[in-house]
């Protein structure tokens, strides 16, 4: 399997992301701000307007790391489960949530360290499911979605927001700089971390474009699925249902 540039062993992929995230943790939340110029917001405000969480449905959310996806959910009344695999990334959500004045468990959130691809949650437990930018650090991306599908309820949704392919002509080569030179140096000079950050941009490279990844969420079971581009595709929200 791909883990950046590399090919490693699957069975490492999932240390090795690790790693990654442990390594960004406390400068997450202020990366995404440099180096999407605070794009990130709006693209995740959009996605939570799609999702439409309602008051007291019971949401997983997940690779959920800080909280940013799970916090607007919160906001409208959803119960919401932030699931990840790595507690060093929960944990600086459950700061966040005490310093917006949320105890840990309170404000309709709670934390729960997951592997995406086999979870611990019995069949049919969830309204939604949510996974914002997790699901391309994933080793098995068809385990996570057959775990998605098993643990959503009939009539339950699931929402994807994920980089994808830039489709709009001469963006593509724009982009593709910015992100192979700048988000690196971006990442060393704020992070102090620049091959964390080179990682993340090859995984994003190497992800399936829309229709492949389309293909895989039907192939999990999911009906009408529908893929909506932002921004000419440098990011989109993939949904299915669950029927
Ligand atoms: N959803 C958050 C957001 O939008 O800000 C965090 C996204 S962050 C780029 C990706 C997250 O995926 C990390 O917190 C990482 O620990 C998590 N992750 C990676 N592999 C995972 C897996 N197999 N199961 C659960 N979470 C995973």
């Amino acid at each position: 399997v791909s883990f950046g540039y590399e090919d490693i062993a699957p069975e490492d992929k999932t240390a090795r992301v690790g790693g990654v995230f442990s390594s960004v943790a406390s400068k997450y939340d202020i990366m995404n701000d440099a180096m999407s110029g605070g794009l990130h917001r709006l693209w995740k405000d959009q996605f939570v307007r799609r999702v439409k969480p309602q008051p007291g449905e019971a949401v997983l959310d997940m690779a959920g790391g800080t909280g940013d996806i799970a916090f607007r959910m919160a906001a409208k009344g959803a119960e919401v489960v932030v699931a990840d695999i790595n507690q060093d990334m929960l944990d600086v959500g459950i700061e966040r949530a005490m310093e917006r004045g949320l105890s840990e468990g309170a404000g309709g959130l709670s934390w729960s360290c997951q592997n995406a691809e086999q979870l611990s949650y019995p069949d049919r437990q969830f309204d939604a499911y949510t996974i914002a930018f997790g699901i391309r650090n994933v080793t098995h991306i068809d385990r996570a979605l057959a775990e998605a599908h098993r643990v959503l309820k009939f009539g339950g949704r699931f929402y994807c927001l994920e980089f994808s392919t830039m489709t709009w002509p001469g963006m593509k080569q724009a982009y593709d700089s910015y992100s192979h030179k700048l988000v690196p140096q971006i990442g060393k000079a704020v992070a102090g971390d620049e091959n964390s950050y080179r990682y993340l941009i090859e995984s994003i490279r190497r992800f399936p474009p829309m229709p492949e990844f389309e293909k895989l969420i039907r192939d999990a079971g999911f009906a009408r699925t529908r893929v909506e581009p932002i921004m000419g595709g440098l990011v989109a929200i993939h949904s299915g249902w669950k029927i």
